[in-house]
């Protein structure tokens, strides 16, 4: 185990909330999406064969919460086999130093993710400019310092597949970060989408709070390359999910994440691109 594990110098725990905060949802036998505060974990595994793993590991100082969660659905001292980070977003990465000294679980990332979990490159500033609401506003209060998990993180398979969730290939899905990954099964046409897009608009403190379902391109005020992220859209739509969870928002399902994700394809201009910021590129318009 690596001690010099640390966060970012402006780790903080950060005050927002929604009503969903707290709350799980099983949206498969195997899957669970729980809120932390404004950002989804997801448990996955079935229950009864106690082999699981933790996609992302939500907000600043929620890993107390985490490890409870973690134990009602698996039993006590239960731990995963692994944690998958989506990215690395301080609301995806906020209790995993303190998770990984508690389980002593490996964690794994896009290769292009690594130097924002090592230490060695901050994000990009989040935007407080960019066309949105509160959240948007209130971002340049959010850490963006990478975190350092030493050895502890390491490159998921080149061949796209997932430890530990079998069945789940592994998507590349840049722009909202340029390590972005989601997940995907065959199977069940199940998706992780992580903040690729998500189901609630993330930049107004209203929606946030009563996390009122609209599909959405990702969360604006960190996201730097449309381009991609539109790639990264149309990508996701082409695999067909009929049932997808989001970094951000409600599950969505069936005919509706159908419907969603093609109006999205279509309007992703009008629907995910902000009017303005300074991460647009202008002749997108
Ligand atoms: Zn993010
Ligand atoms: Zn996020």
């Amino acid at each position: 185990m690596d001690k010099e594990m640390n966060y970012g110098s402006d780790y903080k725990y950060i005050p927002t909330t929604s009503i969903g905060s707290g709350i799980g949802i099983e949206v498969l036998p195997d899957l669970l999406c729980h809120t932390v505060q404004i950002v989804n974990i997801h448990l996955v595994g079935n229950p009864d064969m106690k082999e699981f793993v933790l996609v992302d590991t939500g907000m600043p100082e929620s890993a107390n919460e985490i490890i409870s969660v973690t134990e009602e659905r698996f039993g006590a001292n239960s731990r995963p086999k692994a944690i998958i980070l989506t990215h690395g977003h301080f609301d995806h990465v906020g209790a995993v130093i303190d998770l990984v000294k508690h389980w002593e679980v490996p964690v794994y990332a896009h290769k292009l993710e690594i130097p924002f979990l090592t230490g060695q490159k901050s994000y990009p500033e989040p935007d407080p400019t960019v066309e949105g609401g509160m959240v948007a506003k209130m971002s340049p209060m959010f850490p963006n310092e990478p975190i350092d998990l030493g050895n502890n993180v390491q490159m998921l398979p080149f061949d796209g597949t997932v430890p530990h969730m079998p069945g789940f290939k592994w998507i590349h899905t840049p722009g909202h970060a340029p390590g972005h990954i989601s997940l995907f099964r065959e199977k069940d046409r199940a998706l992780i989408a992580g903040d690729a897009f998500v189901t609630v608009k993330q930049e107004y403190l209203y929606k946030v709070f009563t996390q009122e379902q609209e599909i959405s391109g990702p969360p604006r005020y960190l996201t730097t390359d449309w381009e991609a992220s539109k790639e990264s859209v149309i990508k996701l739509e082409a695999l067909k999910p009929t049932v997808a969870v989001t970094g951000h928002g409600l599950p969505m399902s069936g005919e509706l994440l159908t419907t969603s994700l093609k109006k999205l394809v279509n309007q992703f201009d009008q629907i995910a691109v902000p009017d303005y910021g300074k991460y647009v590129n202008k002749h997108m318009q």
